[in-house]
C-alpha cells in the first residue's frame, strides 16, 4: 500500500488541496521531510503559474504611464466574452530549458 500525502494546492492558483501517493511528489531537500508539499502535476501547474503572474506583474510595472488612454474600445466587441482565451503557442519547448 502506497502512503498518501497530502497535497496542498494553491488557493491563489485554484489548485484544490487532496492526497496523492507519496510517490507522487517531488523529491525537495530544501522542505523539512524532504517531499514537496504539492503533488508533481500540481507543482508544473503551480510554477507555470507563478512564472506567468511574475511576467504579468513586470509588464504591467513596465507599462507607461500614459498607457491609460482607452486601451480597447469596449462597445465593439460583442463577442469577446466566449470562454476561448488563445492558448499561448511558446509555452511547449519552455520547459526544458530552465
Ligand atoms: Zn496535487
Amino acid at each position: 500500500m502506497a502512503d498518501l500525502r497530502g497535497c496542498i494546492g494553491s488557493a491563489r492558483f485554484g489548485i484544490e488541496a487532496h492526497e496523492a501517493p507519496v510517490t507522487d511528489f517531488p523529491v525537495q531537500p530544501s522542505q523539512k521531510d524532504g517531499l514537496g508539499r504539492l503533488c508533481r502535476p500540481h507543482w508544473d501547474q503551480y510554477t507555470t503559474a507563478l512564472r506567468k503572474a511574475a511576467a504579468a506583474a513586470k509588464a504591467e510595472a513596465t507599462r507607461p504611464a500614459g498607457d491609460a488612454t482607452t486601451p480597447e474600445p469596449a462597445e465593439t466587441k460583442p463577442q469577446r466574452a466566449k470562454g476561448k482565451a488563445p492558448e499561448p503557442v511558446a509555452e511547449s519547448g519552455e520547459a526544458t530549458a530552465q
